[in-house]
């Protein structure tokens, strides 16, 4: 029996197979007589486990050596305060603001410093994104924070800015919790990464964070011990005990990563063909109905949640309805936004996405 389609934008689905393993290592890992859970983050099987899952993602995201990777805890919004408490160094910070995300972690770095607007895209209600060239950057800011992927209102950067040609040498922050691993990083364009893993990596309660070795340890003396990146880097991200569980199955979901084959192309580079194929399937079939709508401008549309609306919104219970008895599940728009959402993760095949379009265009004749 296939698994309903889970269009969750997070926690969300995790491939089968993944899921299967876990299952089956749970009471016993490799023979150890222990399960992950149960084991010290100090003992030699979890070493090899944390071990085996940074390698595994530095070599899928192409991170450079001069760049650490942490696995903490606290999620992306504990990020928007811990992203300032070390990189601000008591300087401003500036914020593109393309939706509820970005947003967010303006109003919360404005707690450890002047956090400001270098463009945003409110005016349109977040459709479209603010060209880097109209964006205001001071010369005196620590860091440009800007969200790769707005998960409710479904805008995402086709391309990061490339600061120092703005003739800005401040650090990029991206918060890409929700489009990690769904296609490739250019990390000279970025000096810190950080994201919640609920949704393209595994189960919530690891937060991912890569950055630049120049940038750690300049710590503001408020930052708590647990949340300064000097402290979690020197210590392999076990300064206190990590998500042991959450760690060992972004591990697997690496691993899973590493097998994936499109064309000619593997690891993230696949998913990027398969998450492009996905993401054009849904929006053609919008696009050409008169009866459903996406909003947002073309250029800037995700490839991971794509909003859509039906035009006459009495009739999204119903919509609803029918999406789950046909095993389609976790439709409901953001209650900000309203409507529907689908989010097209790594984990969602794209036979998940067919079987909504068909579900669609049926929906659509039954109620024309
Ligand atoms: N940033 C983005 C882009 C998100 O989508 C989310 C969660 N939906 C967050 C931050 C917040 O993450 P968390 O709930 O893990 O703190």
């Amino acid at each position: 029996m296939t698994r309903p389609y889970n269009f969750s934008a997070g926690p969300a689905t995790m491939p089968e197979a993944v899921l299967q393993q876990a299952a089956a290592e749970m009471l016993d890992w490799h023979g150890s007589g222990m399960g992950v859970m149960e084991m010290s983050h100090r003992g030699k099987e979890f070493i090899s486990i944390y071990e085996q899952a940074e390698a595994d993602l530095r070599e899928l995201l192409a991170v450079p050596a001069h760049y650490k990777i942490l696995f903490m805890q606290g999620g992306g919004l504990a990020e928007n305060a811990i992203v300032p408490l070390n990189l601000s160094r008591g300087q401003p910070m500036d914020f593109v603001l393309t939706g509820s995300w970005s947003q967010k972690s303006a109003k919360e770095a404005q707690k450890y410093g002047q956090a400001r607007t270098a463009a945003s895209g409110q005016a349109s209600q977040f459709t479209t994104l603010p060209a880097p060239g109209t964006w205001q950057l001071g010369r005196d800011a620590s860091y440009v924070h800007l969200c790769s992927n707005e998960t409710i209102h479904g805008v995402e950067f086709q391309e990061l800015p490339d600061l120092k040609a703005l003739g800005c040498d401040a650090p990029l922050v991206i918060d890409f919790s929700s489009n990690v691993l769904s296609r490739p990083v250019d990390w000279n364009r970025v000096g810190l990464a950080f994201g919640g893993a609920q949704k393209n990596i595994g189960p919530a309660g690891v937060t991912l964070v890569v950055v630049r070795e120049d940038l750690i340890g300049h710590a503001l003396p408020i930052c708590p011990s647990a949340f300064d990146y000097k402290l979690v880097a020197d210590n392999g991200s076990m300064y206190n005990t990590p998500p042991t569980y959450g760690i060992y199955m972004a591990g697997l979901i690496f691993q899973w990563l590493k097998a994936q084959r499109e064309g000619d192309k593997t690891g993230v580079a696949a998913m990027e063909a398969r998450n492009t194929a996905k993401a054009a399937l849904l929006y053609d079939f919008l696009d050409q109905s008169a009866f459903y709508e996406n909003r947002v401008a073309k250029d800037c549309r995700s490839r991971m949640n794509i909003p859509f609306f039906l035009k006459d919104e009495s009739r999204n219970d119903a919509f609803l309805d029918g999406a789950k008895a046909r095993g389609l599940l976790q439709l409901k728009g953001h209650k900000s936004v309203g409507g529907m959402r689908a989010s097209l993760y790594n984990a969602l095949p794209i036979e998940g996405v067919q079987a909504l379009v068909d579900y669609l265009r049926e929906f659509e004749r039954t109620q024309a």
